[in-house]
């Protein structure tokens, strides 16, 4: 039985500034252009980067496999559309250092052209775990922003016997609708996602299985897409549809999972470990495709917004696309952006130019004014403990950035860093423009970057030890041999001295 009515507890956060009436009401664009060039990255998923099937010059049909996943956190990537390979090579990736990442580069023939699909007339005949094994062949990744592959995540939720699969449809950041607007025009082929997520979850472990449902949590700021939703969901007893305050980051997943469930996900361990996971509503719509239609997933709903922006809207973009066509078609200026976002304001990703693909995790792409910006004008901490209030982690951001002020890393370490999701609640709201979770998002990079050379230098460590262990094995083998080689040459002489006597 569901616990979301019992204890709604909703930890910190704010209420940030919406943005999203420009792009809220409009129904999504189906008319982008497919590029003349794809630049379709192997890495765009947690886990190991996908590794090339085909050859420079091959041709290639809509939905082909390009790359293989690699290992069990992975996933594949396919062709948006058909065309020739142009190149397999470093290109800049959509990331704020835009440092090269492996990419396939598609030059399409405007056709269009799809692959042989299969369509299944009743997926709810098929196994749970052959669900599982095609949304993972079908490259789905969380297309809430975390890119972690869908498939693990059910196979975890089957053997883990989670009872409650949590939707989540709340798109807290500030300027995206696209899964508001993906909820109100695709409601019925989301839901039937959710449908076959729970099958795909169903254990066949007789004694230990437990009956999973699912909610699919809405922000009170989308009315049309929980009616939509909620009629789709209508005939089916086992979704609930409900609707959650508008906070953010309600989106952030151990924040929702304590307010549908009242359960706390213990530091350390996966929302699967006590009952519950968690996909997002297009993560859904994407496995309606793959099993249904047999579609791999190939693009996605994108945001495009901000003041720069003369034609903001929700559109349907493959991956691959530079964010300069997808500016060129929204009429973005050029003049007027102060900065290119990947993601919602709060937690996505400046982008240092447009010539940069969308990927699997691209929400949305904003291009903001100055005006938009916040005041960067840094003024003293007033101690004022606004930062502590709104931070959904429990953390003291103040007295965090002020060890990292210092390079006492090991002391924010102690007081959370690792804790810190980067969600920027306490830049928003420090009245002293002190861009916190820009300190937050230096020490995590320099953590990792010195556990990694710490990591290396173990690793060198031990292989050199391992080396003289052997050098010094090899040398005492030698000696060994020496001195029975000596020995025998000892005892030859001796019997050759006593025959020679006894002649
Ligand atoms: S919100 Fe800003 S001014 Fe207030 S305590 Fe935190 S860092 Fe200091
Ligand atoms: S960015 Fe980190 S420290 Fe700041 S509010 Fe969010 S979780 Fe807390």
């Amino acid at each position: 039985m569901l616990s979301f009515f019992k204890k709604p507890r909703f930890r910190g956060g704010v209420h940030a500034q919406e943005h999203k009436t420009a792009t809220a009401a409009l129904p999504i664009a189906t008319n982008f252009p497919v590029p003349k060039k794809l630049y379709i990255p192997l890495q765009q998923h947690v886990g190991k980067p996908a590794e090339p099937v085909i050859m420079v010059g091959e041709k290639v049909l809509k939905g082909q496999l390009l790359a293989y996943s690699q290992g069990l956190i992975s996933a594949p990537v396919h062709a948006p559309s058909s065309g020739i390979i142009l190149d397999v090579n470093d290109y800049p990736a959509p990331h704020p250092s835009a440092l090269p990442i492996r990419t396939i580069v598609l030059e399409t023939d405007g056709k269009d052209e799809w692959i042989e699909t299969q369509v299944i007339d009743d997926p709810f005949k098929l196994n749970p775990e052959e669900i599982s094994f095609r949304v993972g062949a079908a490259g789905i990744v969380g297309l809430g922003g975390a890119t972690f592959p869908t498939a693990v995540k059910l196979n975890m939720g089957r053997e883990n016997h989670v009872d409650t699969l949590i939707i989540n449809g709340s798109e807290c950041e500030p300027y995206l609708c696209c899964d508001d607007r993906l909820m109100q025009e695709r409601a019925v082929e989301i839901i039937d996602g959710v449908r076959l997520m729970l099958h795909g979850m169903e254990s066949r472990d007789a004694i230990n299985r437990v009956s999973t449902n699912a909610v699919v949590a809405i922000e009170d700021n989308k009315p049309q897409a929980f009616l939509a939703m909620r009629a789709a969901a209508e005939p089916h007893a086992s979704i609930k549809v409900i609707q959650i305050p508008t906070r953010y980051p309600m989106g952030w997943d151990r924040q929702l999972i304590r307010y549908v469930t009242g359960k706390e996900v213990p530091v350390g361990c996966r929302s699967s470990e006590i009952g519950v996971t968690i996909h997002n509503v297009g993560t859904a719509y994407a496995v309606h495709k793959a099993i249904r239609l047999g579609q791999p997933l190939l693009g996605r709903v994108v945001t495009v917004a901000g003041g720069a922006v003369k034609r903001p809207m929700n559109v349907e973009v493959p991956f691959g696309t530079l964010i300069s066509e997808l500016f060129d078609f929204c009429e973005v200026s050029s003049d007027q952006t102060a900065r290119i976002i990947m993601g919602g304001p709060m937690m996505g990703d400046s982008l240092p130019h447009v010539g940069l693909p969308t990927v699997k995790a691209t929400s949305g792409i904003l291009a903001l004014t100055q005006s938009e910006l916040k005041n960067t004008d840094e003024q003293p901490c007033i101690r004022c403990a606004g930062c502590v209030s709104v931070c959904p982690a429990g953390l003291r951001p103040l007295d965090m950035a002020n060890n990292i002020r210092i390079n006492q890393l090991d002391a924010a370490v102690d007081l959370g860093l690792k804790d810190c999701i980067s969600c920027g609640c306490c830049s928003y709201i420090c009245p002293s423009n002190i861009p916190l979770v820009q300190y937050f998002k230096y020490a995590s990079g320099e953590v990792i970057a010195r556990q990694q050379a710490q990591h290396k230098s173990e690793q060198t460590k031990r292989l050199i030890d391992a080396r003289n262990a052997r050098m010094e094995r090899i040398a005492r083998q030698q000696r060994e041999e020496e001195l029975a080689r000596i020995a025998a040459k000892a005892e030859r002489e001796r019997l050759k001295a006593e025959q020679e006597a006894l002649v």
